[in-house]
């Protein structure tokens, strides 16, 4: 029998008023690695994580987070979990130490305060007072909290946010880490080098719906897309390419050939061959294949997507631009 995942979610409804914001989702989050939720703004996925935490009731469906209903979980699922909030009301005529030991306070087997900062790397802020940290060590601090009571389930809206690339890096290091040790990390982020860095799994929200689900590496049968290859020429050179399957063709900038191919090596060994025959430098060159975010733009323009999640698409489609019929981002209320 398979071990009972972290968090299972069947039909999930969520109505504010007339207006559906989650519209059936199903998800299974296992235990231990990190999970990742995307989703353009409006998409549902802090009404989805706030019902997950127990802060907002469902209109419908089946929610278990740790074997048990959030919705009546109270104090027992509260001090196994963890949340790092985009904006939380922290006291802020408080030091960091008095914050977190105020925290742990909360749980039965807390971390040392002195072992968290090392982690997040507040060590030298430790007996600043939050109002003069600023918003990266602010974050850090947020994060900081969410260790703190060492919970089974960590939820993290947005962690890096402000963070500076140094800041990002370190707190991803102390993400994966605690997802190597068994914890399980429901992430929220719009980030796609975030997600494809840190996440195991990745469910796409679009207008209340899961759209796509599966590893980053794959998402949208990114696995399985054509190859891009690019270089560039000078001018009359390209009338002069090796025939290929499909043909060559013009990239997006002067002088720039670019060529879709499923078989890169193949593709490659004619033109390089073709250039060190004329001592010709294929300028640039480069292969790559549709990023996470070019795959999230594809699976996300559509505003209203209908029909059931697309883990198994071969390959991008164009489907209007993207980025058209985003909501408006609404401003994080503080919780607490
Ligand atoms: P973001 O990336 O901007 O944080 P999100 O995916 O977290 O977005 P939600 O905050 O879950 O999106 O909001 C989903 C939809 O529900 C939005 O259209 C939002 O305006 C609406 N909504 C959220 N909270 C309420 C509320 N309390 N009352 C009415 N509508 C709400």
């Amino acid at each position: 029998m398979s071990p009972a995942p972290a968090i299972e979610v069947k039909g999930l409804r969520k109505s504010y008023g007339a207006f559906e914001a989650v519209r059936g989702v199903d998800l299974v989050v296992p235990v231990g690695g990190v999970f990742a939720l995307l989703g353009p703004n409006g998409a549902g996925k802090t009404t989805t994580v706030e019902i997950l935490e127990g802060y907002r009731s469902r209109s419908a469906g089946e929610v278990e987070v740790l074997g048990i209903d959030p919705a009546e979980g109270g104090t027992a699922l509260r001090s196994r979990i963890g949340i790092v909030l985009q904006e939380c009301a922290i006291d802020p005529y408080l030091t960091v130490r008095e914050v977190l030991a105020q925290r742990a306070a909360y749980y039965p087997a807390p971390r040392p305060v002195s072992e968290v900062v090392g982690l997040v790397g507040l060590d030298a802020e430790v007996r600043k007072r939050v109002k003069v940290l600023s918003g990266g060590q602010q974050r850090r601090l947020d994060l900081a909290l969410a260790l703190v009571g060492d919970p089974e389930l960590i939820f993290l809206d947005e962690p890096t946010t402000g963070f500076d690339p140094g800041a990002r890096r370190a707190a991803w290091e102390v993400i994966s880490s605690l997802g190597a040790l068994g914890k399980t990390i429901l992430l929220t982020t719009h980030y796609m080098d975030e997600a494809q860095h840190l996440a195991d799994s990745v469910a796409v929200l679009s207008a209340g719906r899961v759209v796509a689900l599966g590893p980053p590496g794959s998402l949208g049968g990114r696995d399985r897309a054509a190859h891009q290859v690019r270089f560039s020429l000078p001018g009359p050179l390209g009338a002069q390419l090796p025939q290929l399957d499909p043909p060559a063709r013009r990239g997006d900038r002067e002088g720039e050939v670019l060529v879709m191919t499923t078989n890169p090596t193949a593709t490659l060994h004619a033109l390089t061959g073709w250039a060190l025959g004329r001592g010709v430098e294929l300028e640039g060159l480069e292969v790559t294949r549709p990023t996470l975010e070019d795959v999230y733009l594809e699976l996300t323009a559509d505003p209203d997507p209908v029909g059931a999640p697309r883990a198994a698409a071969a390959g991008a489609t164009s489907r209007g631009p993207a980025g058209s019929g985003r909501a408006v981002r609404i401003p994080r209320r503080p919780r607490r």
